[in-house]
């Protein structure tokens, strides 16, 4: 079958041969995959950086973000069926660890955890792939058009459920995490894919959405954003200024941005118990001198939270699934604008290679 596959280290990048993946336990499934989506990750690891072959392998099969229909299924009594359209999680426990043993390896302890597609374990970017149960997530028929938007969906859901279990966990609230945010003001950094899938949770969750963006106010990101109900605000020199005329009091901070003077910057509009959640990985060289004491006390004065989230959980998944299908119903073909192209796997090479301006989410189709 065919696959896209990549010489770690390098720029190597190409579609290969590989042996087709074979059912060898009961309970794994045989899926055929439809869609695949191209992230910053992808990005980083076609330009020669962070990426792992298999033990043993010259080569990693790329991509992580996947929607597909099952093909076989190893044992017919376990829920799932051929024709289903599933998704399938990232990352493999390292079977070390205590939360890896308890089925959280998105919270892995060892780091010797893999991930299809980015460490240690051949991705989805191919014609096939063999999973057990464990990891697949079903997904409503009339999803498949979004569905290879869940994994995005999962790192905000993620983030989002964390900030909203710390804060009802130690503030006389309402213990249900997800009313936490009713009423609140979200402030998202960086409106990429992450960016506009977090505005859609915190919108869904009764937040007023606050997005801030180096792009122009006519382009298509601040258009979703204006469209699901978010104010925008462009960032400038001024950001600190422009955020308070729009929010006296900003309650959670998602930056899904990854540029570390944004988030200083950002972290100096957080209110009273605010909490600022990081799940954008900066590139390298964005050195700053942070004046660290006025910062550090605002955090102590005002009880703030930072802290960072990667991966996500099972529970995670499901809550993706939930939500984008509540979004689509909420704001008919909105969501769907955050695809902006689907390109055949044949021409990878044209959608990892240049970028286009409006481009927000770029799916290889299969
Ligand atoms: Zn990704
Ligand atoms: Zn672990």
């Amino acid at each position: 079958m065919k696959a896209i596959s990549l010489v770690p280290g390098t720029t190597n990048v190409h579609v290969t041969d590989v042996d087709e993946p074979k059912i060898q336990k009961k309970s794994e499934v045989k899926i055929k995959i439809r869609e695949v989506g191209i992230c910053g990750t992808d990005r980083e690891e076609a330009s020669g950086g962070r990426a792992d072959a298999p033990a043993g392998q010259k080569e990693l099969i790329i991509g992580h973000e996947m929607f597909g229909e099952v093909a076989e299924v190893g044992s017919p009594d376990q829920g799932v069926k051929v024709g289903d359209p599933v998704v399938l999680m990232v990352r493999r426990p390292c079977g070390q660890c205590q939360p890896c043993k308890a089925d959280c390896q998105d919270m892995c302890e060892t780091g010797n955890y893999t991930e299809r597609g980015i460490k240690g374990c051949n991705g989805y970017q191919a014609e096939y792939v063999v999973d057990d149960l464990k990891y697949l997530i079903k997904v409503p028929p009339t999803l498949k058009d979004l569905a290879v938007m869940t994994e995005p969906t999962t790192v905000v859901e993620k983030a989002i459920d964390h900030c909203c279990r710390l804060q009802t966990a130690r503030l006389p609230v309402d213990p249900d995490p997800m009313k936490w945010l009713q009423g609140k003001t979200a402030l998202v950094a960086g409106l990429g894919p992450i960016g506009l899938l977090a505005a859609m949770v915190l919108l869904l969750r009764g937040a007023k959405v606050i997005g801030i963006d180096r792009a122009d106010p006519s382009a298509l990101k601040p258009q979703i954003l204006t469209a699901l109900g978010g104010i925008f605000v462009q960032s400038t020199d001024n950001n600190k200024q422009n955020i308070e005329k729009v929010a006296p009091q900003v309650d959670l901070i998602l930056d899904a941005a990854g540029v570390p003077t944004l988030d200083f910057e950002m972290l100096t509009t957080l209110g009273f118990n605010g909490i600022l959640t990081l799940t954008g990985v900066p590139g390298k060289g964005h050195p700053l001198t942070v004046n660290g004491a006025p910062i550090f006390e605002q955090m102590v004065l005002k009880n703030q939270i930072l802290f960072g989230s990667v991966n996500a959980g099972h529970q995670h998944f499901e809550q993706a699934v939930k939500d984008l299908e509540a979004a689509r119903t909420k704001w008919p073909g909105q969501i769907e604008r955050i695809i902006t192209s689907r390109t055949n796997y044949t021409d990878f090479a044209k959608v990892l290679e240049s970028r286009s301006k409006e481009e927000i989410k770029a799916v290889i189709t299969w």
